[in-house]
């Protein structure tokens, strides 16, 4: 195919995602410097339409990026009013007691929000100083200066034939350049995976870990529900197959947010995370809740949980890594957003103060150092071994040893077990299929529980079918010569939205990708026990489009 040729802009800072690091980023520099040019490329077809958090708020990055947002009518609008543990056994519970839990555990103070609707608000806020935000734009490629360093990137490119090559509406996209590109694309993000090999970002760092979170918004029956109750779950169903647990999260106009996360270092191939998911809704205490409701979204989304030492060194030649493409979540609270903003304002402090010294195109040393010795550093390294912990040990071990490493962290600031590895990567640690059992899964009633491609439907989920495959394989053949005899093809459950399948054509098996289901979780390109697939972007504006997650 012939060289593409692409006309260019420039500006002072390119954002890649309009998540709560990218925007919090945008706005922190529009703060410092009004003439700044900052533009943000988001993927999906609106700002929000790709967020996923439960969420719980902690308003620490929020204060510190925007202290008045009250007074500008931020969307935080539920604060918790209670906070229940339970331990779940297969039709029973005991309530974990608060006391005994660290106070960074406590929730109260958090507000229970939309997600997207909090990245709609803070896009408004920073589309009124300036900043130049493109929904509707994937960010599809790195650009590279001369010195190698990274100076741009490509987005908005439309219109390919399924083979790749341009087709009747073919539209090249534009190259957008900065003196620095801040990557904010969340979780797994495919242009970060790419500066984070090239640049040897994650060397001498534990591997990154992951968990698949799927969620539902149910309306409930008013009397039911609790507006600002918080519920975390532990145990029944996934007992010791995998970690993990659920989040039950009363918001406002008798909403609840239900969901669920499987760690992805599960070792049986067997497991079927999104049906651990429904069956855990059939469990006397959830069930009692959602009967006489109905489901009005789904979506599902990685997690990163591999804290402190699997973050990679943030920053190379012209690029920094933002919030979860560097994995900020603090696992034990299941909260990454305060985290996010914070590194997105740390970020463009830093841009801002090597702009003004004419600097471009080198290394944000002041971003990493910002992360690793203050407010981000701080949260992740208190809580470093809850997540090898419960790898190595289990849920009930971890919970005493994690909790007690917690405190000690917390009151005396070190910890008995230094800084616990996590070991393999969550593609080893998948095991192969006849060393385990199969599970048998109920049948979804229709009820409380769902098919998957019946969820998927309430994901909003649409991608232009003429358009290349975005889930890559390396070898056309790995799928059914090594995965199906080895792992008994693990995609066909671990992907929350049902996009691969293996079916027989002519007596044979056949792998194939429904790519128009991808809700974007990027599980597949964690997962995949051969790593031979990988997540790349669609065009812009395809994929879920969630109302209010
Ligand atoms: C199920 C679940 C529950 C969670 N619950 C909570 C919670 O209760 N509280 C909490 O604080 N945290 C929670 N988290 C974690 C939280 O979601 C993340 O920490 C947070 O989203 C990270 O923000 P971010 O800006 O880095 O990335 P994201 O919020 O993921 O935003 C990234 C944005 O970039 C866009 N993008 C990605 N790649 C490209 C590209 N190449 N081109 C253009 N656009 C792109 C995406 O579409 C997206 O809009 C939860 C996560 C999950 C999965």
């Amino acid at each position: 195919m012939a060289e593409i040729e692409r006309e260019a802009m420039e500006y002072d800072v390119v954002i890649v995602g309009a998540g709560p690091a990218g925007l919090s980023a945008a706005i922190r520099l529009k703060q410092l410097d009004a003439d700044l040019q900052v533009v943000v490329l988001e993927k999906g077809s609106e700002v929000g339409a790709h967020i996923l958090s439960g969420a719980v708020l902690d308003p620490c990055g929020l204060n510190a990026v925007i202290p008045d947002w009250k007074e500008k009518g931020a969307p935080l609008n539920v604060e918790v009013k209670e906070d229940n543990f339970y331990m779940l056994g297969e039709a029973g519970h005991v309530r974990i007691p608060n006391f005994p839990m660290p106070p960074l555990m406590n929730n109260h103070g958090n507000y229970i929000v939309s997600m997207g609707n909090v990245c709609r608000w803070m896009a408004e806020q920073a589309e009124e100083m300036g900043v130049e935000i493109f929904p509707g734009m994937a960010c599809s490629e790195l650009v590279y200066g001369d010195k190698g360093e990274v100076k741009g990137v490509v987005a908005g490119e439309f219109g390919k034939n399924p083979d790749g090559t341009p087709g009747p509406a073919y539209e090249p996209g534009m190259e957008l350049h900065g003196k620095y590109v801040f990557l904010g694309e969340g979780v797994r993000g495919s242009l970060s995976k790419e500066v984070i090999a090239k640049f040897g970002l994650s060397d001498g760092k534990e591997p990154q870990k992951y968990g698949v979170g799927m969620k539902e918004i149910w309306e409930i029956d008013p009397a039911k529900h609790k507006e600002g109750t918080v519920t975390h779950t532990m145990g029944w169903p996934l007992g010791s197959n995998a970690g993990g647990g659920s989040f039950i999260y009363h918001l406002d106009n008798n909403q609840v947010y239900v969901g669920f996360v499987v760690h992805l270092n599960y070792k049986n191939p067997h497991l079927f995370p999104y049906m651990e998911f429904q069956r855990f809704k059939h469990h006397p205490v959830v069930a009692e809740l959602l009967k006489g409701g109905k489901r009005v979204a789904y979506g599902a989304r990685a997690i990163t949980e591999g804290g402190w030492q699997s973050m990679p060194k943030l920053v190379a030649p012209g690029v920094a890594l933002l919030g979860c493409s560097a994995g900020m979540v603090n696992v034990p609270r299941i909260k990454g957003n305060h985290n996010a903003m914070l590194s997105g304002k740390a970020a463009a402090e830093a841009a801002y103060e090597a702009i003004k010294a004419e600097r471009s195109g080198d290394e944000l040393a002041a971003y990493e150092t910002d992360v690793r010795d203050g407010a981000i550093g701080k949260d992740l390294k208190m809580v470093r071994n809850v997540k090898p912990m419960w790898s190595k040990w289990g849920l009930t071990a971890s919970l005493a040893l994690g909790g007690l490493d917690m405190w000690t962290n917390n009151l005396l600031g070190f910890s008995f077990f230094g800084t616990l590895g996590h070991g393999k990567n969550d593609a080893e640690a998948t095991e192969e299929a006849s060393k385990h059992k199969p599970i048998d899964y109920p049948k979804p009633d229709g009820v409380l529980s769902f098919d998957r491609l019946t969820n998927v439907s309430f994901s909003m989920t649409n991608h232009e079918e003429s358009q290349p495959c975005h889930l890559r394989l390396g070898n056309e053949d790995t799928p059914v010569r090594v995965n199906l005899p080895k792992f008994a093809e693990p995609a066909q459950r671990y992907c929350p939205a049902g996009v691969y399948e293996v079916v027989e054509k002519d007596g044979q098996p056949e792998f194939v990708i429904n790519f128009q289901n991808c809700v974007h979780c990027k599980t597949c390109d964690i997962k995949d026990p051969s790593q031979n697939i990988t997540w790349t972007t669609p065009q812009g504006g395809d994929g879920p489009n969630y109302p209010n997650m």
